[in-house]
């Protein structure tokens, strides 16, 4: 996941949001005023547990990839060490 960072220019503060979410209002102190600081790409294990919750949903919508697919896929994921264990 991707989250913008951004800096409130009247307390200081650092928040995020989502990717392409304008933030409204600093959720410290309200203010309007705050400005871009960065982007944060979440942790590439992030990013596979992500893949893999995508994975499970679509199993067994008829797109040819059954939910013992996905566990096999979980399984080398975790035995490989790319996501860890739940
Ligand atoms: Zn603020």
């Amino acid at each position: 996941m991707r989250l913008d960072t951004y800096t409130c220019s009247t307390c200081g503060e650092g928040f995020s949001v989502e990717e392409d979410k304008q933030p409204i209002a600093c959720p410290f102190c309200e203010s309007k005023c705050f400005e871009f600081s960065h982007t944060i790409i979440g942790s590439k294990m992030e990013r596979i547990e992500e893949f893999l919750q995508r994975l499970d949903m679509m199993s067994g919508t008829g797109n040819g990839i059954g939910q013992a697919t996905v566990k096999k896929i979980r399984d080398f994921a975790e035995k490989e060490g790319f996501i860890q264990r739940k």
